[in-house]
Formats: C-alpha cells, sequence, structure tokens
C-alpha cells in the first residue's frame, strides 16, 4: 500500500518515512516548499519510486490536503509547529496544528476512498497537566489546563506572558480534540479508524536535513545544548520528563497501521522517565561532554510520568534503551565532525 506522510522533512516524520520504506510500504509525504524536497530525495534514493514527495505550500487552507490523499491506503499526519520561540502568538501554534490536522481529515473525507488509516503524531503535550505532586498519567487524561489558560490570557489581553510551551501544549490538545471530535461525527459512513500516538520527549539521532547544531528541531537541539554546554543553573540537569527514541516512534507509526485492535485509540508511546543527569551519565567519557554530578539524578523523584502499558501490549512496542539511545545519538554527532 502507499502511506502518505505529512511534514516528511521533519525529525520523527523522516524516522516514519524510512521505517514504512523498510516494511515495504510506498511512501508519499508532503512538504510545504520545494527546497525541503533534495535532502529526502538523497536521503530515501534507494526506493526510487516507491518514495515520492508533493508539496503542500499551505497546510491551513481548505482542501489543501485534496490532491495529497488520493490513492493512498492510510495516512501518518506529523505535520505541526514544534518551536520555543518566545515571540509567537498563541495562533502561530494553534492554526496550523488544528486546521492542519481538522483539514487533512477532511481531505480524506472528500476524496480519501482508499483510507483504511488515520494516524496522528500527538504528544503527550495533549494528555499531563502540571501537577503540585508527582504523577502518573494515562491515556485518559487530557490537558485541559493549556487551552484554559490561552484562552483567559487571550481574554485579558495578556497572552504575551504565555509560556511557549503552554502554546504548543494548547495547539497539540485542541488539534487531538478536534481530530476525535470529528472522527466521531463521522465514524459510521467511513471506511477509515482514528489512532492517535502521544509521545513524550523525543531524542535520538537525525536524518532529516540538520547541517549543523543549530538547524536541529526542538527536542533534538535541547539534548544537544545540554550534553554539550555548562549549564548556568546546575539544578535544571535534575529536571526532567518522559522520552521515546525516534526511531522507536518511527516504528510505532508503522505498528499503528498493521494492528487492527489499535483503531479508535490513543496510545502513549514512552520508555519512561528521566533527568538530563541521565544523559549525562550515559555520555561517552570526553571533554566535550558535561559532566553536571554523575549519579545524582538516581534518587529523584520524578514528577510526570505515564503509564505505557497499552505501547506495550497493544502496540507491540519494544524500547531503546537511554545507553543505547545516548550512544547513537553521540555516534551521529561525532561522524558529522560536531
Ligand atoms: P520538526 O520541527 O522536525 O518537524 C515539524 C514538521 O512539521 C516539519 O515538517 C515542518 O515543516 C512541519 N510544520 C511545522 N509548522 C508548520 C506549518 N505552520 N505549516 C506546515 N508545516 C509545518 O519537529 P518534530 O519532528 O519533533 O515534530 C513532528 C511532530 O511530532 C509534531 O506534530 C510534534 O508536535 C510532535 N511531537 C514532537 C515531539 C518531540 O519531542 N520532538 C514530542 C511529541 C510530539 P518545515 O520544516 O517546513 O517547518
Amino acid at each position: 500500500g502507499k502511506i502518505l506522510v505529512s511534514g516528511a522533512n521533519g525529525f520523527i516524520a523522516a524516522w516514519v518515512v524510512r521505517a514504512l520504506l523498510e516494511q515495504g510500504f510506498s511512501v508519499r509525504g508532503t512538504v510545504r516548499s520545494a527546497d525541503r524536497c533534495s535532502h529526502l530525495r538523497t536521503t530515501f534514493a534507494e526506493y526510487g519510486d516507491k518514495f515520492e514527495l508533493l508539496v503542500v505550500p499551505d497546510i491551513t487552507q481548505e482542501g489543501a490536503f485534496d490532491e495529497a490523499v488520493k490513492g493512498v491506503d492510510a495516512i501518518e499526519h506529523t505535520a505541526s509547529p514544534f518551536h520555543l520561540r518566545a515571540d509567537a502568538k498563541p495562533e502561530d501554534f494553534i492554526v496550523p496544528a488544528v486546521q492542519g490536522t481538522v483539514g487533512i481529515l477532511k481531505s480524506a473525507l472528500k476524496h480519501g476512498d482508499a483510507i483504511k488509516r488515520i494516524v496522528i503524531t500527538g504528544s503527550c503535550a495533549s494528555v499531563l497537566q502540571n501537577e503540585p505532586k508527582p504523577t502518573l498519567f494515562s491515556e485518559k487524561d487530557w490537558n485541559n489546563q493549556a487551552p484554559r489558560e490561552v484562552s483567559e490570557a487571550e481574554a485579558a489581553g495578556t497572552s504575551d506572558t504565555l509560556p511557549t510551551m503552554t502554546k504548543y501544549r494548547a495547539s497539540k490538545t485542541l488539534a487531538e480534540r478536534a481530530a476525535w471530535a470529528l472522527y466521531e461525527e463521522n465514524k459510521g459512513k467511513i471506511g477509515w479508524d482514528l489512532v492517535v500516538l502521544n509521545p513524550p520527549f523525543v531524542f535520538g539521532p537525525t536524518i532529516h536535513d540538520t547541517p549543523t547544531p543549530e538547524t536541529l528541531n526542538t527536542s533534538a537541539l535541547q539534548f544537544y545544548d545540554m550534553l554539550t554546554k555548562p549549564n548556568p543553573n546546575p539544578s535544571v540537569l535534575l529536571t526532567g520528563s518522559c522520552w521515546v527514541d525516534v526511531r522507536d516512534l518511527g516504528r510505532a507509526h508503522v505498528l499503528a497501521l498493521l494492528k487492527s485492535e489499535v483503531a479508535g485509540q490513543r496510545i502513549i508511546v514512552s520508555e519512561g522517565p528521566w533527568v538530563w543527569q541521565d544523559w549525562l551519565d550515559a555520555a561517552p567519557p570526553s571533554d566535550k561532554y558535561q559532566k553536571g554530578n554523575p549519579g545524582s539524578g538516581k534518587n529523584v523523584v520524578h514528577h510526570i510520568m505515564y503509564d505505557a502499558r497499552r505501547s506495550v501490549e497493544v502496540l507491540g512496542m519494544k524500547y531503546r534503551t537511554t545507553a543505547e539511545t545516548t550512544k547513537d545519538t553521540v555516534a551521529d554527532w561525532e561522524a558529522r565532525g560536531w
């Protein structure tokens, strides 16, 4: 079958494309401008005409994906803004996240006659909330806090003061809510079902276009900066979240197509919790990498945790370890001469 992957030039999407091609699927990727194509074409040259690209200039336009969905058997929708530019307005995240998601689903409703499944790259951003005590979140949980904070700030005219992460989290929550609402509305009359994968922080080596460390995507850049730059505030090294290796997440996107049981489910795709010090401890001994206070991460009480049993028991996930991911990520940097 042929699978549509939106935002194919992204960190995660490039690994999704690779996992799909390795599994024998054909892939049609979308990118938003022609200059995003050449790196991908080189990366996947060995797959010949099993890999094609289409430029969708503006995912917020109605009908943007009408041509892209024609003739595909499934969709993996990954395109959505994830950056931490402080001057971004809430709508800079929310409009492309929501309209991109609703738009691709509507194009599928109209023109996706062969489509059996749509997988959306959601996020734990739409699961977690800031809680006063350590919390184990599951697929039953929804982040109502971030959308509420955004709408309150907008009503009060104070959205400039919102943390960028709140705007991003609101965008992911609203996009996922909109996807489920549209799916529920149309369920009886369509040939496809919906799956949402909710990863926490995604780390690992890159195969998308990252000529310099500065061009890394948000999560991989944070990882790079933490390992390679002295931290002015060492207590940051004892903060963290949960994570998944980008290659495992790529595999999860394939499994989400192969397993009929996951129809209609959101699935948290998470290896487990970390604090930055854990990654420093896993880095090879070298002057290039920060040492922090070795071992001090071991006794930290993790504030955010996820119950990822569904990903193992239903999706069939196996997860790489902190040691494996650190080793491969550092090897990737070294191979690039960073
Ligand atoms: P990248 O920034 O590497 O990829 C984002 C992709 O979305 C790119 O193809 C980008 O295109 C596209 N995109 C962003 N904004 C727009 C827009 N306004 N219009 C059209 N396309 C747009 O990030 P990731 O690979 O990390 O993110 C991919 C998905 O994974 C996102 O949905 C993100 O929310 C989700 N996610 C990521 C996590 C992480 O830790 N990395 C964690 C949880 C979820 P272009 O290159 O042209 O900007």
